[in-house]
């Protein structure tokens, strides 16, 4: 197999090599308070063998800490209560730092080990931050992080106990954004920068595989409905990355309806979904997020283009949720099925409590339940009207 990235605009190929991160002519493009402009994806020439998950970095330069096979189960109470016998939880709060954004991290690590690259340096609103630190430490890797002073207190804890340096920005996710591609620019240090670097959507699709053997295993066949989480738009990208390549390798007939759920305080992908315009043009100005849940808090969604692309391509829906839904969509999940969401990963229950009376009963809907409760105290405090 030959492994190489391409632009998702233009169709320019690109080796995987340390220092390329975008489409050379289409980041040109790139306008001033807009999603990145020449995204790349991974791709492969050659036969893949359909019973593993296609990767482009050997299984040797993966650390050993268990990213990923993060349980999928039936949350039967909530079942029973919406009437809805195929509704699933995936259940990526299992995974070692908490947060589905280790699937990127541990990918971004290996490709650091294969290049002998010693230091990798992000910014982030915290989950990418925690998981990139957690990982690094299993790899031996020096990660700098980026991230707003105002970040949940619970995920910079995570970053300082797990070894990594924690620069402090006054400002928002967008700035944290640009300190750290300026410095990684002048160190020659690795970006993990969401959607900036390609692997981090790469490493995200191995949820997609995961999905499909669990729901074959118990005779369900691939599902209908997915429920992403949507910030920055590089977990929706990742997603139907997966499914783009289960579609490829034959183990999929069709690429399921994925749901964007954003928090209405920071919905520029649904609004960029519901604009007759098309590209640049249906983001407009960035909108100041204003939502409790962090981890999908952003201005500008960097993967916004990238995403929009595929939400376009498979008919892809979107579905906003205010904070209210997210806080009692948050409870409900918990105390209806034992599992403890943090806000953004709630969002993707509120959408789905939103919009499931449309859907059939027999169609299997697997909601992507992204990070632990626990990484935000201070939101679910808010939810339960205690102090913090
Ligand atoms: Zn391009």
């Amino acid at each position: 197999m030959k492994w190489f990235y391409q632009c998702h605009a233009c169709g320019a190929t690109y080796e995987i090599e340390p220092g390329r991160y975008l489409c050379t002519p289409c980041s040109k493009l790139q306008q001033k308070d807009r999603p990145l402009a020449g995204v790349l994806e991974v791709d492969w020439e050659g036969e893949a063998d359909p019973r593993t998950v296609p990767l482009p970095i050997e299984q040797k330069w993966f650390a050993t800490i268990p990213v990923g096979q993060t349980p999928l189960w039936s949350p039967l109470r909530l079942r029973e209560e919406f009437g809805a016998p195929n509704l699933w939880l995936k259940d990526d709060t299992c995974n070692p730092s908490g947060s589905f954004k280790d699937r990127a991290s541990w990918l971004v690590a290996a490709f650091a080990k294969k290049h002998g690259v010693k230091e990798i340096v992000l910014a982030s609103t915290g989950n990418a931050a925690s998981s990139m630190a957690a990982v690094g430490a299993a790899a031996g890797l020096r990660i700098k992080v980026f991230l707003p002073a105002k970040a949940p207190l619970a995920k910079r804890i995570q970053v300082l106990q797990y070894g990594a340096e924690l620069v402090a920005v006054d400002g928002t996710y967008d700035k944290a954004f640009d300190l750290s591609l300026e410095y990684s620019g002048r160190t020659g240090s690795l970006s993990r920068n969401t959607a900036y670097n390609p692997l981090t959507i790469e490493g995200k699709k191995t949820v997609a595989f995961e999905i499909v053997d669990d729901l074959q295993r118990v005779g369900s066949g691939a599902p209908d409905h997915v429920f992403v989480p949507v910030g920055d738009g590089v977990i929706l990208a990742g997603v139907y990355r997966g499914f783009e390549n289960l579609l490829r390798l034959g183990r999929i007939k069709r690429i399921p309806t994925v749901w964007a759920c954003q928090a209405e305080g920071s919905n520029a992908i649904a609004r960029a979904l519901a604009s007759p315009l098309a590209g640049n043009d249906a983001f407009g100005d960035p909108v100041s997020s204003n939502t409790l849940a962090d981890s999908i808090s952003v201005d500008v969604p960097r993967n916004g283009l990238h995403a929009l692309a595929k939400l376009k391509k498979y008919a892809g829906k979107a579905v906003t949720v205010s904070d209210d839904e997210i806080l009692v969509a948050q409870k409900k999940l918990a105390s209806g099925s034992g599992l403890f969401a943090e806000p953004s990963s709630s969002a993707a229950f509120a959408g789905w409590l939103k919009v499931r009376q449309g859907l059939s009963a027999d169609e299997t809907c697997v909601l992507l339940i992204t990070g632990s409760g626990l990484k935000d105290i201070a939101a679910a405090a808010r939810g339960l009207g205690l102090e913090a």
